[in-house]
């Protein structure tokens, strides 16, 4: 049975919800972004886009390239709030929603078609009620699999609909310049345009064994899929979760502060470890104390941006405890590292203050070898 996913894009998405509660702003440069000077540019407008701003951008270079840009902080609560609205709309249609960010969806409309008719008018129906019920713009792309849909609402930008059938998947990617496949990054692209291979079309041409030698077994035969359309990548609906947390009650009571401060580090790991595993990112990070005569402390706080780091997490655990009246003379009998205001992560809008990367790093590598391979400076053993 052939598939048929559905990928829902907002367009500009932060930028129009800031227009969208501030009319006077519609048509201008507007600016989500970070501050300086570590901030990124979470999204830009259209028309601040013509100056050439773009996602992911420093917010110094985006005020360099459009000095006259209205740059505004993210408001998330905001933007989850919209994100729910588009979220009830799209699974009136089936429950396989995979939500990859505030902004995008993947939808599994395979099935569906008994209930709700074609694929295409599925398609239609949502395409015309997220503006006529959000005031906001969306592109939609349906095809066979994940990868050709999100290629199509990619084509549709902004505001359109683009379905591409089986048969004409080929001839849609061909055309297409290989860094628009996913997983191609800036350093396979140059690696390929050393090779002579720019497009979707050209990569076709490669035969497998020369891509595994070019990247790998893996890496090769991944590109040779991709080339050809193919991507069997499930829908993967993402359950709500408020918050996820660990505790731990030792069996002999904590006294050392070093030790409390080491093992909120490990627990925090943990969570992490959960946050990621769900691709949520959290906003609000807390602990909990429990002392020995079970007087029973929580603390929390809001964090600047989203984030899945495992340090930020850390440090915030580890900045809680300093809130905490340690009773003299008690020992700690349990501890809890707790992250809540959960959002869906894939897009990190704003990484302020750490490499995204080096969370990768740690997260695979704790994945490898188990969780005890790589801890934070400090986090000794139990
Ligand atoms: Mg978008």
């Amino acid at each position: 049975m052939p598939r048929w996913i559905l990928h829902v894009d907002m367009d500009a998405f932060y930028a129009s919800v800031e227009e969208l509660d501030h009319p006077e702003l519609r048509g201008k440069p507007v600016i989500v972004a970070g501050p300086e000077p570590r901030g990124v540019v979470a999204t830009a407008s259209y028309a601040a886009r013509q100056f050439g701003v773009r996602s992911g951008m420093p917010t110094t270079q985006a005020k360099r390239l459009c000095p006259h840009g209205i740059f505004l902080p993210p408001r998330f609560d905001r933007y989850e709030e919209m994100a729910q609205k588009i979220r009830a709309i799209l699974s009136e249609y089936t429950p396989l929603v995979e939500p990859v960010s505030l902004d995008e969806a993947f939808l599994d409309l395979s099935g569906s078609e008994l209930l709700y008719g074609p694929p295409e008018r599925i398609a239609e129906e949502i395409h015309m009620r997220i503006p006529k019920e959000t005031n906001l713009s969306c592109s939609v792309g349906v095809g066979p699999n994940k990868l050709v849909a999100k290629l199509a609402s990619d084509a549709a930008k902004p505001g359109g609909l683009k379905i591409v059938y089986p048969e004409e998947v080929q001839s849609f990617l061909d055309q297409l310049p290989v860094e628009k496949l996913w997983g191609v990054g800036p350093k396979t692209a140059a690696r390929l345009e050393e090779k002579g291979v720019r497009t979707v079309y050209d990569l076709r041409q490669v035969p497998l064994g020369l891509l595994r030698s070019w990247f790998g077994p893996k890496g090769g035969e991944a590109l040779w899929q991709l080339a050809r359309g193919l991507d069997e990548t499930p829908v993967v609906p993402v359950r709500e979760s408020k918050s996820l947390s660990h505790e731990v009650t030792y069996a002999q009571d904590i006294f050392a502060k070093e030790k409390v401060e080491a093992e909120l580090r490990r627990l925090a790991l943990l969570v992490v470890d959960r946050l990621r595993a769900e691709r949520l990112l959290a906003q609000t990070v807390q602990i909990k104390v429990r002392f020995a005569d079970f007087t029973t402390c929580t603390r929390q706080t809001k964090l600047p941006e989203p984030t899945d780091q495992a340090m930020i997490v850390a440090a915030e655990a580890v900045g809680l405890l300093s809130r905490v009246q340690i009773p003299p003379g008690q020992g700690v009998r349990l501890l809890g590292v707790g992250v809540a205001d959960l959002v869906p992560a894939t897009f990190r809008p704003l990484p302020l203050f750490l490499d995204p990367k080096l969370g990768d790093v740690l997260c695979e590598v704790r994945q490898k070898f188990g969780t005890d391979a790589l801890r934070l400076g400090n986090s000794s053993s139990k």
